[in-house]
């Protein structure tokens, strides 16, 4: 095991929710406050920043804090110590504490809020609600002299081309000839200066996502035992890796919107729901998003959800929803705390899986502003 910086935790957290998956026009998500360029060896999780939670990293030996809202969310016009938003600034700052923000990103990402939301719901079979975001899949046909095609394409399989469902190291041969003339000033590894020269060659073809280009072309360019390899590569109009925000699955056993409501309490630890829908309606099929669900029930209704768990449903959407025949159980926007042992166990085990000393901690400071009484 070894110490820590932040980087490297924060890389490791990237490798799981890059900043690519956020699906929210700006969405404030990174380093929001201080900075990476130290040592780390204790990180708290928690959904919100406020005031209390500050004191929380503090009294705890907290470096760093991972949370799922950002805590600077609109654009600062100043930065004064005497309102709320600006003393807690400058009292993570003097702590020197640094906090980094994962918010739609975390949504989408597989094991994220959403993931960890229909997995408290017990839910099964789960699918994507609405796709954010996919990778086009890549072509790399390179031409490579026979005696050295294994080894390039064991190179290529190495890098992760050639990747395809439960398959991995494949790739498609035809065997050809080659011409080329080198010319003044090359080193050619077949032929001499000046002489036409034809050899013997593979067209290797391999795919593999766009993500993955820049370490692809590496291994063929190393592997290649031409001065200058030649090689195609273009774009094909196949989607993968698609992910996206919301979940929808099945109940191992249908119930009584009525006693999903109180399924929903339980799992999500909540004292009270808000319901829209004939409480006696069998339900089967779950739709989840976490955090505000309002733009998506259309898309719950769509998916053939007979009910769709959100947060903060305002009153006309809830007059929607019922016009167009959705359930909705609305367990308010606080649910997404089911991040904080999420986020941290799988930080536990990226970390120790890299053998990085850091612990992380979850936040104990409920940061719901309502009471229900
Ligand atoms: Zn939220």
């Amino acid at each position: 095991m070894k110490n820590a910086n932040g980087h490297e935790i924060i890389q490791l957290f990237e490798s799981w929710s890059p900043k690519k998956l956020a699906c929210m026009d700006n969405d404030p998500i990174g380093l929001a406050i201080g900075t990476l360029n130290k040592a780390v060896s204790k990180v708290l999780v928690t959904l919100d920043v406020n005031e209390q939670v500050a004191e929380e990293a503090i009294e705890r030996g907290c470096q760093l804090i991972i949370a799922h809202h950002p805590p600077i969310f609109r654009k600062l016009s100043n930065l004064r110590t005497d309102t709320p938003a600006g003393k807690l600034y400058e009292k993570l700052i003097k702590n020197d504490i640094a906090v980094y923000a994962a918010h739609t990103n975390l949504d989408v990402a597989e094991g994220g809020v959403n993931d960890l939301l229909a997995e408290a719901l017990q839910l099964e079979n789960c699918q994507i609600l609405e796709k954010t975001y996919h990778e086009n899949l890549m072509k790399l046909a390179v031409f490579v002299p026979d005696d050295y095609a294994q080894e390039v394409r064991l190179a290529l399989a190495k890098a992760g081309a050639g990747s395809i469902g439960n398959y991995d190291a494949c790739s498609f041969s035809t065997n050809g000839e080659g011409r080329f003339r080198a010319l003044e000033g090359a080193d050619p590894f077949i032929g001499d200066i000046g002489k036409m020269e034809k050899t013997d060659e593979e067209k290797i073809e391999v795919v593999f996502t766009t993500s993955n280009k820049n370490k692809v072309l590496k291994a063929m360019l190393n592997s290649h035992p031409y001065e200058e390899p030649a090689y195609d590569l273009y774009t094909l109009a196949v989607e993968t890796n698609e992910m996206g925000l919301g979940r929808v699955g099945t109940l191992k056993e249908p119930m009584t919107l009525e006693r999903f409501a109180e399924h929903v309490k339980t799992q999500l630890n909540v004292p009270r729901v808000r319901v829209v829908g004939n409480i006696n309606t069998s339900i089967k099929k779950v739709a989840v998003v976490g955090g505000d669900g309002n733009k998506y029930i259309h898309t719950a209704k769509r998916s053939g959800a007979d009910v769709f768990v959100t947060g903060d449903i305002g009153f006309h959407i809830a007059q929607d929803a019922e016009s167009i025949g959705l359930n909705i159980v609305d367990p308010g926007h606080h649910v997404e705390k089911v991040m904080i042992k999420g986020v941290a166990e799988k930080m536990d085990k990226l970390c120790s899986d890299a053998k990085l000393s850091v612990e992380f901690v979850q936040s104990e400071i409920d940061t719901e502003p309502f009471t229900f009484i």
